[in-house]
């Protein structure tokens, strides 16, 4: 509708701008969090080109960069919540995932639930809250511990990335560690997503469930980190650094929030067991024909040995090979 007055044309539009807050006549807000989406998943493309998962920046450094997109996306948050449609939270929670996997090095196939908990990046709604509370004059030291309460409640109830909440139970402990980054290998042990036999078999991309190391089935998360024989020796050695009887599930995380060099000793047992993984999945795939293994027999074990050094800070570690795979390329370590 257009009305003039004394020489001037006046328009109606469905929403007016208003410091930078857009207002529909319903308080719906949807269009102000489609553009609010819009502009931050700009920024949001513009960063993910200097965060790839691998060989990118530190987990640190990915939060300072995804705070620009998370302030973009809760501009005017004290106005807008809770009066905003779910329909309109989810186009900005769209964009926010976006963030909360590159923050946390996680595959695109991660549940929400469990890339906000690995990023330690509280879920969109949660944070638009805060912001109104503290808005509101609350302390935001309180209105933090009732976001981790709520969000707490949340994860509980989830029905969602059930393997990484039996690593990380408790919120508190692991959002307020001082030490302790998630790497690349570590989100995906957290996560359950990789070269797992039975998350690849799930994926139409391997014929079978079963460990290609060790053939025992099926092969998961858990049994690459906490049981494949293939790693034992590796296991031993960190446990008797940790001083605990046996690494599981239950006591992982834990034992990685105890101090800096346990986090470090047990992110390094994950990064070898990774690493060895990934070699062995792409010497699979380049081989022509299927795979080289050679399972080695008990008289010639001494006979073939590994040199390790994962992190150059340690010295080399020397390990007997239960199986040989030969493929194409070498591998990550220097066989003797
Ligand atoms: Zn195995």
């Amino acid at each position: 509708m257009t009305v003039e007055f004394k020489g001037h044309r006046f328009e109606s539009k469905k929403a007016v701008k208003y410091l930078g807050v857009t207002i529909d006549p319903r308080l719906h807000f949807k269009e102000h969090a489609e553009l609010a989406a819009k502009r931050a998943s700009d920024t949001c493309r513009h960063l993910t080109q200097i965060l790839p998962n691998l060989r990118g920046p530190r987990q640190r450094t990915r939060k300072v960069l995804a705070t620009v997109v998370t302030f973009r996306l809760l501009y005017g948050a004290p106005f807008w919540f809770p009066s905003i449609t779910a329909e309109a939270m989810h186009k900005m929670e769209a964009v926010y995932r976006r963030v909360m996997l590159r923050g946390a090095s996680c595959y695109r196939t991660v549940s929400h639930d469990a890339v906000a908990v690995v990023s330690g990046m509280p879920p969109l709604a949660l944070l638009a809250e805060e912001r109104q509370k503290t808005h509101e004059g609350i302390l935001k030291s309180v209105a933090r511990e009732q976001l981790t309460s709520r969000w707490q409640t949340v994860w509980d109830n989830s029905n969602k990335g059930r393997w990484t909440y039996r690593l990380i139970r408790e919120l508190a402990p692991w959002l307020k560690r001082q030490h302790g980054e998630v790497s690349f290998h570590l989100s995906q042990v957290l996560t359950g997503h990789d070269c797992f036999g039975e998350y690849l078999h799930r994926f139409g991309k391997t014929e079978n469930d079963s460990c290609a190391l060790c053939r025992a089935t099926p092969d998961g998360v858990e049994h690459a980190i906490f049981e494949c024989n293939a790693f034992h020796h590796w296991r031993v050695e960190a446990c008797v650094y940790l001083d605990v009887d046996q690494l599981m599930p239950e006591n992982l995380i834990n034992t990685m929030l105890r101090s800096k060099s346990d986090w470090q000793r047990v992110s390094s047992l994950i990064g070898r067991i990774m690493v060895t993984r990934e070699w062995e999945e792409r010497t699979r795939q380049q081989a022509p024909g299927g795979v080289r293994e050679i399972v080695v027999n008990e008289p010639h074990l001494p006979y073939q040995r590994l040199l390790c050094q994962f992190n150059s800070n340690e010295p080399y570690q020397e390990y007997k090979m239960n199986i040989v795979t030969f493929g194409q390329k070498s591998p990550p370590f220097i066989a003797i």
